[in-house]
């Protein structure tokens, strides 16, 4: 199985850790969970597992007989735990891997998606677009139940979505077809580099059956092109009109010129634009991203559009909050990197940009270079505000700025008050913020939330 005998190291007792430490000790392997913290719900949670039969060691040390270390992903490769393992030649793998060389034979084939954004909207619709072709699928792996807990459950066939972290710490996946969406800088503290997060991205093409890439992004082009010569299968997307053996976009209809009888004949017709929900350009590239892992798994064009129309948005993604007078607010909290805060802002033609938070740092120059033109204002918050200030004054000079400090609750009925006052009717207020927001919030949730609440807080004000 590729799971060496011995004991078997788990790493930390999170979500992943401990639906791994049950599917190893359920196959009779001999586990040890390491645990750095030693508290209350810890203390329960190793008495839940005891009673499964899993051992948990508070510490940090590698226990003695590790025959392999299963690793949180979020942990880099010089933390305590693995490099102790590294410098001791214990292999050291995540829980994607373990699952990997876990699932049992004849069990249901990967379909597995990357990028630096759109891999949760893109797996949704992927998982809807399975489904709508009457086949048993799951989006696991960086979302959804625990990719270890899934492969031993009787689906027909998996949506992956993947990290850089999840894919660093994978070494022998093979999935039936892999895509990468698209990749910009982001968390390159982690990695150290764009090229070793690039590199760790592009591992997702190593064995896959169909490689995929985004014929619109240079780094994902860049991955895939190692691979054009076989033997893999190899197609793309692209906003435009396709090439031979992509899909695309022809006016308004979504296309498949890849996975069709004939590539250099026509092209068959998956969607029209409508079908793409919420309609935004990057929405429209996850889009044909689902639809080609869909296709090169044999899903009838009607099951495609169909799985679209199906497919419900998470929330904080371009989400429509109110209309006050004659403004609409959008929460995409989500957009926690520069990257994904372009993608949005050029989804509006006349913007108050709300943003801030930590940029990991990210550059904003170019995010905020392409928007200038459909900047009507900014209200600027957070950690890194200072850094969007400067970009805004080089290239967005005659765009009003306001700066909200503060960390108290209240402070995103300030920003609402400011966006409204900049914005005039027909406008949008859209909060992309480019950064993380731990700076202020528990999470991008509950920045989208504090921002939403404040809409709604000034709509009843207008009305009452
Ligand atoms: P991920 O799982 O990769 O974080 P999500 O689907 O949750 O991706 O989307 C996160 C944010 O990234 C969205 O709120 C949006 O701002 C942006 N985004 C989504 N899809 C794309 C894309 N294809 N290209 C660029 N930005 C995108």
């Amino acid at each position: 199985t590729g799971i060496p005998d011995g004991v078997i190291c788990v790493a930390g007792l999170g979500v992943s850790g401990v639906a791994a430490a049950r599917a190893l000790a359920a196959a009779g392997r001999s586990v040890v969970v390491v645990e750095a913290r030693d508290g209350e719900s810890q203390r329960a949670a190793a008495a839940e597992l005891a009673a499964a039969g899993v051992r948990v060691a508070f510490g940090t040390g590698l226990p003695a007989g590790a025959a392999l270390v299963v690793t949180s992903p979020g942990w880099r490769p010089d933390h305590p735990l693995p490099a102790e393992a590294a410098a001791r030649g214990v292999e050291v793998i995540g829980e994607v891997e373990l699952a990997w060389r876990m699932r049992p034979p004849g069990a249901a084939p990967w379909l597995a998606l990357t990028g630096t954004n759109g891999k949760t909207t893109a797996v949704r619709m992927l998982t809807s677009m399975l489904r709508a072709a009457g086949l048993s699928a799951v989006a696991v792996g960086n979302v959804g139940t625990p990719i270890v807990t899934a492969v031993a459950e009787p689906h027909d066939v998996l949506a992956v979505e993947l990290s850089s972290f999840q894919l660093h710490w994978s070494a022998t996946l093979a999935p039936a077809a892999a895509a990468v969406l698209n990749v910009a800088a982001d968390h390159l503290d982690w990695h150290g580099s764009m090229e070793e997060y690039a590199r760790a991205k592009g591992r997702v093409f190593e064995r896959a059956g169909v490689v995929v890439h985004n014929a619109d992004d240079a780094w994902s082009a860049r991955l895939a092109a190692p691979y054009a010569a076989g033997p893999a299968r190899t197609a793309a997307f692209t906003l435009g009109v396709p090439a031979a053996g992509m899909l695309g976009l022809v006016e308004d209809l979504l296309v498949d010129r890849a996975f069709v009888a004939d590539p250099r004949g026509g092209a068959e017709e998956l969607a029209t634009l409508d079908d793409v929900r919420p309609l935004a350009p990057h929405n429209v590239a996850n889009a044909l991203a689902a639809a080609a892992l869909a296709r090169a798994h044999g899903v009838p064009a009607a099951a495609v559009r169909q799985g679209l129309r199906d497919h419900v948005p998470d929330p904080h993604r371009i989400a429509h909050v109110a209309r006050v007078g004659g403004v609409d607010y959008v929460d995409d909290s989500k957009a926690t990197n520069p990257h994904a805060a372009a993608a949005s802002l050029a989804a509006y033609h006349s913007v108050v940009w709300v943003a801030g938070g930590q940029l990991k740092g990210a550059d904003v120059e170019e995010v905020v270079r392409a928007a200038a033109g459909r900047l009507r204002g900014a209200v600027l918050l957070g950690a890194d505000r200072a850094r969007i200030r400067q970009a805004l004054a080089r290239h967005a000079a005659n765009v009003p700025v306001v700066e909200v400090e503060g960390q108290e609750t209240g402070v995103m009925d300030r920003v609402v008050t400011e966006a409204a006052r900049l914005a005039s009717p027909g406008d949008t207020v859209l909060l992309a913020p480019a950064g993380a927001s731990l700076d202020m919030f528990a999470g991008y949730g509950a920045r989208g939330d504090a921002f939403a609440g404040a809409v709604r807080r000034l709509a009843a004000a207008g009305t009452s």
